[in-house]
């Protein structure tokens, strides 16, 4: 098969299909179309890579040269960035075919992409359902076999979460890994692009294209990218996973429990040693992270103010007016209430109250996942404590939505590895398993994956 067949097959289903899914919201049909005969002339002259002619998909907070970049906001609904992300550079020198781009939370903030201006995403196991979030364009359209793979970002939770509750194989890499130059800032020191895709090795394939260091983002770490396919055939003959009691208590629904001890079964029957472990600062992740977060997010979204680009009001009175309404009119309410808490605190009367604190709360956790490694290869638990819950149950619940990402935060808090692997399925709905791994150890937890898979 041609990648012009190739992608005219991917791009006829999104059209065919996409409909009722609602997970890709701007196509890139011209452009793949000639991106694809670009690779068919590499594969003739046999000059192809493992990539060159695959189509895939970008969530829509990386900037796209030429095709427009949203965010999933009104902000942003007019932007066409004037240059392309380097991870979306990367894939593209790769062979890569970009199909379009995907439906996500504005800004990344939310855990059902239901804060979409573009409206939610429906997960195609259960149309009633979400796909999670904030990637959950991507995981539903992976689910829904609209493209082999799909690009995600992961603050707290957005790759994992939405790979579990569309049962597709997600991996946020160590901090650092994938460089953030073009990938729109939500709290740039948690914010990771990583991979999703069908299967550990598929996902392999397309990280290692995208790893990598890059002198214009000043928080990419300058190492070698590791080879991730070799060792995916590895034994994990004693290996050993650890299981957090702290992520296996009551909170946890049964039935998930049981999928993911199953999981582990599995992994352990393969030569791993299995034990438990303690993280005893976990149970502070998510306030950590709900104080962390929207601080940095008030920092970063700062940048919108409707004068140089993005949505901008009507007849602005004067300069003040221009800024408020255009930021009043362009973003969501999950936006401004995040902006709001993190404008309250880092303000001076409460800065040591809360941003110090969750800061130093955030080194006791980072501190507990050290100390775990010291005595565990890999750490293994639910990805989400339930499975995907239906649209509008918890939308107007901002605290019951933020704690669908209680086993997932502890991990972007560290900077640690982590990925979601599915497990299952619980009601018909799928389940997925977390494996965390020690900085820069995603070809150890690549193929833990795939040997379980
Ligand atoms: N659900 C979390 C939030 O809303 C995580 C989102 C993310 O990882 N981008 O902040």
């Amino acid at each position: 098969i041609s990648s012009v067949e190739l992608s005219q097959y991917f791009l006829e289903r999104i059209n065919r299909y996409d409909g009722a899914l609602n997970s890709v919201i701007t196509l890139n049909e011209d452009g793949a179309l000639l991106a694809a005969q670009q690779a068919d002339q590499l594969i003739a002259s046999g000059d192809a890579g493992l990539l060159t002619g695959i189509p895939l998909l970008h969530k829509d907070i990386f900037c796209t040269q030429g095709l427009r970049t949203s965010c999933g906001s009104k902000m942003l609904d007019n932007f066409i960035a004037p240059y392309s992300a380097t991870a979306v550079s990367k894939l593209e020198q790769a062979g890569a075919v970009m199909l379009g781009k995907t439906n996500m939370d504005e800004f990344a903030m939310g855990s059902s992409n239901e804060t979409s201006f573009y409206s939610g995403v429906k997960n195609p196991w259960d149309l009633e359902t979400v796909p999670g979030g904030s990637s959950g364009g991507s995981a539903a359209a992976v689910a829904a076999r609209l493209a082999p793979l799909a690009s995600g970002t992961d603050t707290g939770g957005s790759i994992r979460q939405p790979a579990a509750f569309c049962g597709v194989t997600g991996i946020k890499p160590t901090y650092g890994r994938v460089s953030r130059y073009g990938m729109i800032a939500f709290a740039s020191s948690l914010d990771q692009g990583g991979a999703m895709a069908k299967s550990a090795e598929d996902a392999a394939i397309m990280l290692q294209a995208m790893s990598g260091f890059d002198e214009r983002d000043s928080t990419s770490v300058d190492r070698p990218v590791d080879d991730l396919l070799s060792g995916l055939g590895d034994s994990i003959k004693g290996l050993t996973v650890g299981l957090p009691k702290e992520f296996f208590t009551d909170d946890l629904d049964s039935d998930i429990r049981e999928k993911v001890e199953e999981a582990v079964d599995t992994i352990r029957s393969a030569g791993a040693l299995v034990k438990e472990i303690s993280l005893p600062n976990i149970n502070l992740s998510v306030p950590a992270y709900y104080v962390v977060a929207p601080a940095e997010c008030s920092a970063n979204l700062s940048r919108f103010d409707g004068v140089r680009f993005g949505y901008r009001c009507e007849s602005p009175k004067d300069l003040e007016d221009l800024y408020k309404r255009s930021r009043g009119e362009g973003f969501g309410d999950e936006v401004k209430r995040r902006v709001m808490i993190g404008a309250y605190v880092l303000s001076a009367g409460y800065y040591d109250a809360y941003y110090k604190k969750a800061q130093q709360v955030r080194r006791l956790i980072q501190q507990d996942f050290v100390e775990a490694f010291k005595e565990v290869d890999v750490i293994a638990s639910a990805t989400a404590p339930s499975v995907a819950f239906k649209s509008d149950e918890k939308k107007g619940d901002p605290v019951s939505m933020y704690l669908s990402d209680i086993f997932t935060i502890g991990v972007n808090l560290a900077g640690l590895p982590g990925m979601s692997v599915p497990c299952g399925f619980v009601e018909n709905k799928p389940v997925g398993m977390q494996l965390i791994g020690n900085y820069f150890e995603e070809s150890r937890l690549l193929n833990v994956a795939h040997q379980y898979q």
